[in-house]
């Protein structure tokens, strides 16, 4: 048996590897730490709803090689499940106004899951497009996939 990990975050980047026959077996590390249902969702087809991993490595390698609980930049619950799950639970009767200043991985993923919860979520960007840095992360030579 084969199994290979590393870099694997899309759908159709496993499938290729499966079909191909060139793996038996594909890890998802990174890929579930920004979407932990990402099983739940591949085997429902549920593709469009997977958040997808950037690659960045900012927050998840980033903090484990200093020793620190890993976070994630799109998946504001990793690393802080046992605080902030329960306030993401919240119904639609604690619905609240909220800004948002940034429209970066972290800020749309966190008006994202207020927004799934009920709650009337406004988010404010300078820039002329949303995404923040990771839009940068392409630019350098041999970085474009990101
Ligand atoms: S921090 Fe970046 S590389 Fe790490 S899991 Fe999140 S999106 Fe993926």
């Amino acid at each position: 048996m084969v199994q290979v990990e590393s870099g694997f975050r899309s759908p159709e980047h496993i499938e290729t590897a499966l079909t191909d026959g060139k793996a038996d077996l594909v890890n998802l590390v990174r890929a579930q730490i920004a979407e932990p249902d990402y099983v739940r969702k591949l085997k429902s087809g549920a593709l469009d709803k997977i958040r997808p991993c950037l690659g960045c490595n900012q927050k998840c390698i980033g903090r484990r090689a200093q020793d620190k609980w890993i976070s994630c930049v799109v998946n504001l619950s990793t690393g802080r499940e046992w605080t902030r799950a329960p306030s993401i639970k919240r119904t639609s009767d604690v619905r609240k106004k909220i800004i948002i200043v940034g429209a970066g991985p972290a800020g749309l993923s966190l008006a994202a899951q207020l927004g799934h919860t009920g709650n009337e979520v406004q988010v404010f960007e300078r820039a002329c497009h949303p995404g923040g840095l990771p839009a940068l992360y392409g630019k350098p030579v041999g970085k474009a996939r990101w």
